[in-house]
């Protein structure tokens, strides 16, 4: 039978809606490395029988119970008890710990509060596990047939805990045997669905990795789950599905990874050394927001204009007044013109520009709401296209993923720029 854990957080702000529990998400994710699978998520919040319960219920249907939280020195930390109470026993007062927890304190010239040494206290029969930089030590204990780890809720204390003691310890139990490695290929500029039309073959069930598809305000991911006996071998097992998406989507692959449309972006500005400017009107400054969250784009974004009123279009970007009045302000030729302007006004080699209906209200039969024009002004003069995300989408929908065409546009005539030295 497979090993099966449980990951339980505590905390009532993650129950109460206030913080996200990443703690789980990140063990996971780790376990999952290790080739352990997590069965199940617990989260409560800072309450003594609910506690004692859940853990009563983890210790009956897990092998492993990673806990995170409730181990500070105040009132609603009840981790220490609930585990003791789960267990049957009482709580010892740890020598080791309570030095721990008195040095830190000197070390930063701050007198230890008496409730400090709550902290060192102990399930009988526990382990305490060091934290080289919390007050909070974690605990290692069994109850029933499981084996429990408690660590602290901040996520650095809990990080470094999980590595430095959690891991030796499984691996001392011979519970860490292989390696599951998670690849992610992110595609953009088709449907989930045409995508996933192209890719039975690699999705079907029972295929050797398996692989997934997600989708994210229009970006596709590809989630390629490796197994092995070490992670290199896990890795292997991937490389020939990779291989297989990357060849078969060509241009619609932004990369691996957290990778995004803006950051392909990035790198086809760095390969080609083009400069690029921005004229926004439905968009509100979301694609240039978007290009500067890439770090280290200056060389290569100049910069934008919002032009949200038409005057701010004619003033800023030298739009004609008759042509907003002859066509709107959604319209092709606007955009063209938007274009055409900021690529002249910043004197770079590519200008984007968006306008649309983004709506809840302006929409007409003629120019629904989600109808966004984008116009891309380049050395070879100027384009249009009319892209229509659906009047039912909300605002911002819209906006964003507007926007995320209209970046994939200038990556996609980038990709058939050569590179700045030469071509590739
Ligand atoms: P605690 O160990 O319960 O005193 O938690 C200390 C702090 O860690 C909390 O105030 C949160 O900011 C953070 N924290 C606790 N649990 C989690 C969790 N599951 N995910 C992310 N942060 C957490
Ligand atoms: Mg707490």
């Amino acid at each position: 039978m497979a090993l099966k854990a449980e990951i339980v957080s505590i905390g009532s702000e993650l129950i109460s809606g206030q913080s996200l529990d990443t703690n789980s998400r990140w063990l996971s994710g780790e376990l999952g490395l290790l080739g352990i699978a997590t069965a199940f998520h617990t989260t409560i919040g800072d309450d003594l029988d609910d506690n004692v319960a859940v853990f009563r219920i983890a210790a009956a249907r897990a092998d492993l119970v990673l806990t995170t939280g409730g181990l500070g020195p105040t009132q609603d930390d009840l981790t220490r008890e609930a585990l003791a109470r789960a267990a049957g026993v009482g709580l010892r007062e740890d020598a080791e710990s309570l030095a721990a927890i008195a040095a830190l304190f000197s070390s930063r010239n701050r007198p230890m509060a008496d409730r400090n040494r709550n902290q060192a206290m102990l399930p009988e029969g526990a382990e305490a596990l060091p934290n080289p930089i919390g007050t909070a030590p974690g605990i290692w204990m069994t109850i029933g047939a499981a084996a429990f780890g408690a660590m602290p809720g901040v996520p650095s204390e809990m990080r470094r805990m999980f590595h430095d003691q959690v891991v030796p310890r499984l691996r001392l139990r011979h519970w860490v045997e292989r390696a599951i490695v998670h690849r992610r290929i992110a595609l953009f500029g088709k449907g989930e669905s045409d995508i996933e039309a192209e890719a039975l073959d690699l999705t079907a069930r029972g295929h050797v990795p398996e692989v997934g598809i997600t989708a994210h305000d229009a970006t596709i991911s590809f989630r390629i789950r490796g197994e092995g006996l070490t992670p290199e071998a896990a890795w292997a097992q991937t490389e020939e599905t990779a291989a297989m998406i990357r060849g078969r989507f060509g241009a619609l692959v932004l990369g691996e990874g957290t990778t995004d449309v803006a950051d392909a972006l990035a790198d086809e500005l760095r390969r080609t050394g083009a400069t690029l400017a921005t004229a926004e009107s439905c968009t509100g400054g979301l694609v240039a927001h978007l290009i500067t969250a890439v770090p280290g784009v200056s060389p290569h974004y100049f910069g934008g204009v919002v032009s949200y009123a038409n005057r701010a279009k004619t003033d800023f970007l030298d739009v004609p007044a008759d042509l907003i009045q002859a066509h709107g302000a959604v319209s092709a030729e606007v955009a063209a013109a938007m274009a055409r302007g900021a690529r002249e006004r910043f004197g770079v080699d590519l200008a984007i520009s968006t306008t649309g209906v983004a709506g809840p209200g302006g929409g007409t039969a003629e120019k629904p709401v989600g109808l966004v024009y984008l116009g891309l002004a380049s050395r070879d003069g100027v384009e249009t296209r009319r892209v229509e995300i659906g009047p039912e989408q909300p605002r911002d929908v819209i906006q964003r993923r507007s926007s995320k065409q209209a970046l994939n546009w200038v990556r996609t005539t980038l990709k058939t720029w050569p590179g700045q030295d030469g071509p590739r």
